[in-house]
């Protein structure tokens, strides 16, 4: 079983081997300041009352504010937050954004519970921890399973418990309860993005044949946008299975399909595939856009794709990384390239502060500035320290770190 809180810290190691930043750092980042685990009580429906189990890992915060998003699901555990608050420190400084890093989960399987009662445990979850969050303290955003409405609920039940109206505890929120314009597809854009940066100095051609795996909001708008602008996307899956066509799927008639049927096998002019197959597609761009520990010292040798565009958090295991490298497949890493979302939180954040609504238009263009920048700032540090970009953007980000850290 892979931990990945493990494999977060062994990628920490990993950077040491390239470049020196003393002990004291990697000391220092090798714990969270703080992991935070509470009861949730829900009456539910039929009258009973369930006990929930949530967290709240703060990591770092020398950058700023802990920063990052509220993970539902049946796997949730603290070793996952914790790997993905650890992410979301580097993550924020490879941005070059003023967030530190955090992460929150509530073991659940969301699609379980009625309305009623998942508006009941998300309320919930802020009771427990409504003193330790707050726009300059510790600010939370969506993850996999949770939504604007969930952040708006959020949002709302942390404004009754302590005053504070400006909004800015969470991002992620609708637009009109003071979310930004574009963080829906914040993601997929920004990585997107990053990868338009990186093309040409990865050998890809213009346009992609593209592998996606997940249909939730990262991998959906992601297919959509390279689809837009003119790659094609052969084959795509959600946490069934997959459809593959050569020529390329119609998304559009694939989501009406999905909606009809509640699942993407039977896509008529397509052939089913299972999660395993789709990843090891010959392809030139493999998008992983749902779960950590997909791509394992099991199936790396199979991979068949040029490029990596890691959408999800640690989708790709260390010893994966390894033998990716060696087959010469290049892997743009999640601190990068999934940065996009936070980024837009990150303005969201901002724009409740001073009291602004910026245009999308706005949005998109400082969006752009800040992926193009950091996807350029790591493949330097790629090419410094002869090593590939996860490295790259881990040097980046401890550069970042160490300047404002005091020992
Ligand atoms: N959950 C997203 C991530 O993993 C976004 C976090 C945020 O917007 O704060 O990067």
């Amino acid at each position: 079983m892979n931990n990945p809180f493990q494999n977060a810290l062994t990628q920490l190691n990993k950077v040491a081997t390239v470049k020196n930043f003393g002990e004291k750092l990697f000391t220092e980042l090798s714990q969270p300041d703080r992991d935070v685990r509470v009861s949730i009580p829900v009456s539910m429906d039929d009258g009973s009352l369930r006990i929930f189990e949530g967290y709240r890992v703060e990591y770092n915060n020398v950058l700023g504010p802990y920063k990052g998003g509220i993970r539902y699901h049946q796997d949730t555990e603290i070793n996952e937050v914790k790997a993905l608050a650890f992410w979301m420190t580097i993550k924020c400084a490879v941005a070059g954004i003023p967030m530190g890093g955090g992460k929150g989960g509530i073991t659940v399987d969301p699609k379980s519970l009625s309305k009623a009662e998942l508006e009941k445990l998300s309320r919930g979850w802020v009771k427990k921890l409504a003193d330790i969050l707050g726009p300059k303290k510790d600010v939370p955003a969506p993850d996999v399973n949770t939504t604007p409405e969930i952040m708006d609920w959020m949002s709302d039940e942390f404004e009754k418990i302590t005053g504070d109206k400006t909004r800015a505890t969470f991002t992620g929120k609708p637009i009109e309860k003071g979310g930004s314009e574009g963080r829906g597809p914040a993601t997929g854009l920004g990585g997107f993005y990053v990868l338009n940066s990186l093309r040409a100095q990865l050998g890809l051609p213009e346009k992609c044949k593209v592998v996606v795996q997940g249909f939730g909001n990262v991998g959906l708008n992601a297919a959509e946008i390279f689809i837009a602008h003119g790659h094609s996307v052969i084959a795509i899956s959600d946490s069934k299975g997959g459809v593959y066509n050569e020529s390329g799927l119609d998304l559009e008639k694939l989501k009406e399909h999905k909606k009809s049927t509640g699942m993407l096998a039977g896509f008529p002019g397509s052939k089913d595939i299972t999660n395993e197959e789709l990843l090891e597609t010959k392809c030139d761009l493999l998008i992983p856009a749902a779960f950590e520990n997909q791509i394992t010292e099991k199936n790396a040798e199979k991979i068949s794709t040029k490029v990596i565009l890691e959408l999800a958090n640690g989708p790709v295991t260390p010893e994966a990384d390894d033998v990716l490298f060696e087959k010469g497949i290049a892997i743009i890493p999640d601190v990068l390239a999934n940065s996009g979302g936070v980024t837009v939180s990150y303005f969201e954040w901002d724009q409740n502060l001073k009291g602004e609504h910026w245009t999308e238009k706005e949005v998109f263009d400082k969006l752009f500035k800040k992926m193009n920048d950091s996807a350029q700032e790591t493949h330097k540090r790629g090419k410094e320290y002869s090593t590939d970009l996860r490295r790259g953007a881990f040097i980046l980000a401890l550069e970042r770190i160490k300047e404002k850290m005091q020992f």
